[in-house]
């Protein structure tokens, strides 16, 4: 079989299972669920993998709602990503939906020929991007091993290469103080609240003289009980982000210290726990990324450089997994340019006429992209190559 055989005969079976795919996609966006409790994604992308034949281990690797499906014996192995878990309030605000209904339909696509090729594919569904981490504990349990090449797409509002992805460490911020009446013996409390927001205003400061890629930001979400009552405990949920690990490891311990002055000026303690594992910039893989700009324009989709002003700037536990096979993670076009990831505008997109239209574009694609490296086994050795050079 030729690559022209191989790309049109993967992109017909997409189209062939295209009804399937948006159902799918629309079923996920329809009930959102959050870090780890991803049940419902989990059951319904496992049953359409064992449905079509494909060997499926779900809960896989300890956690509840993920999987993986594998298909093939020999060759190239190539995993393909499935993400699916929303955000509070605002739903499928970053469009996993499609991320997962995308990788769904290119695993399908792909294994249909992981025989005729010679080549191994895993669909491998991680749970809990947004803040969870899924993909740390995933890799760190071995779902990655001997894995030649990992890929996945994530909507936005442009088609690009890459997403401009730094990393993040979540912690939270716990305050211990002394309750009292706040009226009647304020003199007796130590104000946890206080030493929160002190803490919050400390970092505010900060913010001003650090490097303009990196960004902290966080919430309260514990700031007592009653306004007469002073508050013996409160908490706020931190991240920070910085390009790489290095940079991360220098700013980091300026955030404790902003977090650490507020406490002491309110005579309280603080205690700081890291809440995820930490999130590592990403690694885009050239030789991969190449041949998927290359499979994104049959598909009519021209891949940009990400520039300043169109970057989608974020993190991603892909990140982590870059640093251990070759990845990538391109960002697909179902938005707006004005209209970006994490608003409610996006979350209307993920399930709209573009967004299914990126789930077929999306499976063909990264389906494309499987072929390429299965009847070119030297191009997934160069991309193992390409990454020992970067990581050395
Ligand atoms: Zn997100
Ligand atoms: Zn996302």
């Amino acid at each position: 079989m030729t690559p022209d055989q191989a790309k049109q005969h993967v992109a017909a079976a997409v189209d062939a299972q295209a009804p399937r795919l948006i159902d799918i996609s629309h079923q996920i966006h329809a009930q959102p669920e959050l870090c780890f409790e991803e049940h419902t994604a989990h059951h319904v992308l496992c049953s359409a993998l064992e449905d079509a034949g494909l060997e499926v281990e779900r809960s896989a690797y300890g956690l509840d709602t993920a999987f993986v499906a594998r298909a093939g014996h020999t060759g190239p192995h190539v995993a393909v990503i499935c993400e699916y878990d929303a955000l509070p309030e605002i739903g499928h605000a970053c469009g996993h939906n499609v991320i997962a209904a995308a990788g769904l339909g290119a695993g399908l696509a792909a294994a249909s020929l992981a025989e005729a090729l010679g080549g191994r594919i895993s669909v491998v569904g991680t749970p809990a991007e947004e803040g969870g981490g899924g993909k740390c504990f995933l890799l760190e349990r071995g779902a990655f091993d001997g894995i030649d090449a990992a890929m996945m797409i994530h909507p936005a509002n442009h088609d690009l290469t890459r997403i401009s992805a730094i990393t993040v460490e979540q912690f939270e911020a716990v305050y211990s103080g002394r309750s009292a009446h706040a009226a009647a013996s304020p003199h007796k409390g130590r104000n946890a609240l206080d030493g929160a927001v002190l803490g919050y205003m400390n970092v505010a400061a900060l913010r001003q003289h650090i490097r303009p890629d990196e960004r902290i930001h966080g919430v309260f979400t514990r700031g007592g009980d009653k306004p007469n009552i002073v508050p013996h405990d409160a908490a706020a949920h931190w991240y920070v982000r910085s390009p790489t690990l290095d940079s991360l490891g220098e700013l980091r311990p300026r955030v404790l210290a902003c977090l650490e002055a507020g406490a002491a000026a309110a005579g309280v303690t603080v205690e700081c726990r890291q809440v995820a594992p930490v999130y590592a910039d990403m690694l885009d893989n050239q030789v991969v990324l190449d041949l998927y700009r290359h499979n994104a324009a049959l598909t009519g989709r021209q891949m940009a450089e990400p520039e300043a002003a169109a970057a989608v700037v974020g993190s991603t536990d892909m990140g982590n997994v870059s640093y251990a096979v070759p990845s990538i993670h391109p960002i697909i076009k179902i938005a707006p340019d004005d209209v970006a990831i994490h608003t409610p505008e996006f979350a209307h997109y993920a399930a709209s006429e573009s967004g299914d239209q990126a789930v077929l574009d999306g499976a063909k694609i990264m389906a494309m992209t499987t072929a390429d490296l299965w009847l070119h086994p030297e191009a997934a050795d160069r991309a193992g190559c390409e990454l020992d050079s970067v990581r050395s």
